[in-house]
């Protein structure tokens, strides 16, 4: 029997703000030291009283009118309520029956909702905590209790494994563009809990919830165990139980943790200390304009205007900054030559200077070399002024020192040499010196002539014209 996976997802991302979710505690992702960013508010002190983040509330606003879901005009807090040591109030403050954000799509899945909460402190079971009775303690950090999490829910209409790893991965891009989260799994600013059920008919099994989640792999690997493990127990007749497993990395499994909770397990009730939120107070035309544009449509138009691959123009808009950058570069290409080459300006940027970025690991907004010197720098390749092994030389000393390329290429004396009567006294001298190359390149070995402009290139500094040599050579040797 064949059974069909439905996978649906829930997707939490930590928001970048400066402040905590209902306190002014910072929201620094960095800090090292446990228990600095907290305050009575945070920590869940009797008789403190939380304020609403307004920047959160428009991060999730934002991200709902990218996704095209329904703002509503009103929305609340909910507590839900458990007990976890990592939980210092005993509740969350969450949302439940009107959430910022009521339906929506990303690639062709439809979204359930996307709302605001606040994340928990996070435990720590580490060696160096203190033993008490002989038994490791755990520590717990608060740092994190109280940062605004925004938690999205799609419907059940993922089929594979693929298909949820690409989701996310839009979903963090879009994220990324909006500059709402840095949505870094990895760091675990973003969190995927996958919903997994088999069914023969076409109709709907009963699910399992995988949650620890913290890669792209572990999506996919997660998804693919899940089905597997499932598919054998239905082979063998047996029934799927409802339940929450963790995905063990390590292991490649996952794991029973509980039997799944309900809604009313929780008992929320609306949050007592927040009153309602009235959505249409907020600029929607502002936050609607701070949209930008997203990814797909970025995609699509860089190949279209630029005449670039697909492969290409997705290779640029993975990142909104870099994608910006190669913009700014064409139109500088565009203002002065007839045809531009984006083909070749695209090669130097994801090649050559993403090359010296990683080295570097610096991000495109760091570096020195501007977008108009950058362009100028493909121009000088492109009109001959430069060679093309010159030009990596010359991109290296602009990423160190910010300075245009022309400066240095007349500094350092490096334009490319297409004087005929320079060329051709170098060619010579290297035919002298190299006879058997030159009996090989007649006996028909192609090979040979390339070695032979490559000993000439070097004389030269790289600074000869390849295209000129070649025709010399030729010539030459007759
Ligand atoms: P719960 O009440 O257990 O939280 P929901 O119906 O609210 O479950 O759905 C939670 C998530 O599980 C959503 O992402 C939803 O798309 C997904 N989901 C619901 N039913 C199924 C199913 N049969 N198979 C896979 N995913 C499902
Ligand atoms: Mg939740």
């Amino acid at each position: 029997m064949k059974y069909q996976p439905t996978i649906g997802l829930e997707v939490h991302a930590e928001l970048k703000t400066q402040t905590k979710m209902f306190c002014d505690s910072l929201n620094d992702p960095n800090e090292k030291h446990p228990n600095t960013n907290v305050c009575p508010i945070c920590v869940g002190h009797p008789g403190t009283l939380p304020t609403i983040n307004k920047t959160a509330v428009e991060s999730v606003l934002k991200v709902g009118m990218a996704l095209s879901g329904d703002i509503p005009q009103f929305s609340k807090f909910d507590r839900k309520n458990y007990f976890y040591p990592d939980l210092p109030k005993g509740y969350q403050i969450s949302q439940y029956d009107l959430p910022l954000v009521f339906g929506g799509v990303l690639n062709g899945v439809r979204l359930r909702r996307v709302h605001l909460e606040e994340d928990t402190g996070r435990l720590m079971h580490t060696e160096d905590s203190p033993s008490i009775s002989g038994s490791q303690a755990s520590l717990v950090d608060f740092n994190r209790a109280g940062v605004p999490l925004m938690e999205l829910v799609t419907e059940p209409d993922i089929k594979n494994a693929e298909q949820a790893v690409e989701f996310a991965r839009e979903l963090q891009l879009v994220l990324r563009y909006l500059g709402v989260s840095d949505a870094d799994m990895e760091k675990g600013q973003m969190r995927i809990e996958a919903n997994v059920s088999l069914a023969a008919d076409g109709g709907m099994g009963t699910k399992v919830e995988v949650k620890n989640i913290n890669s792209f792999k572990a999506v996919h690997d997660a998804i693919e165990y899940e089905i597997k493990r499932q598919t054998e127990h239905l082979e063998k007749g047996e029934k799927i139980i409802q339940e929450t497993r963790g995905w063990d990395a390590n292991k490649g499994k996952t794991v029973s943790q509980r039997k799944k909770e309900e809604a009313h397990d929780y008992r929320y009730f609306p949050e007592p200390d927040l009153p309602p939120l009235d959505v249409s107070k907020f600029d929607l035309s502002r936050l609607k304009e701070e949209v930008p544009e997203l990814p797909k449509e970025k995609r699509i138009r860089f190949a279209k205007e630029y005449g670039l691959t697909p492969e290409q123009a997705d290779i640029l808009t993975r990142n909104r900054w870099q994608a910006e950058y190669f913009e700014e570069s064409a139109s500088e290409l565009l203002s002065e030559t007839e045809k531009p080459d984006y083909n070749s300006l695209f090669n130097y940027l994801t090649s050559d200077l993403f090359g010296l970025m990683a080295e570097a690991d610096l991000s495109i907004k760091e570096i020195k070399i501007d977008a108009e010197n950058f362009a100028d720098l493909v121009k000088l390749v492109s009109q001959g002024k430069i060679s093309s092994r010159v030009a990596k030389d010359v991109l290296k000393k602009m990423f160190e020192t910010g300075l245009d390329p022309t400066q240095i290429v007349e500094g350092e004396g490096l334009s490319q040499i297409s004087d005929g009567g320079e060329l051709e006294s170098t060619a010579k001298k290297i035919l002298e010196a190299n006879p058997s190359a030159v009996a090989d390149y007649k006996k028909g070995k192609g090979n040979a002539l390339q070695f032979l402009i490559g000993k000439a290139m070097a004389e030269l500094k790289g600074r000869g014209n390849p295209g000129m040599l070649q025709e010399i050579f030729k010539k030459l040797i007759g």
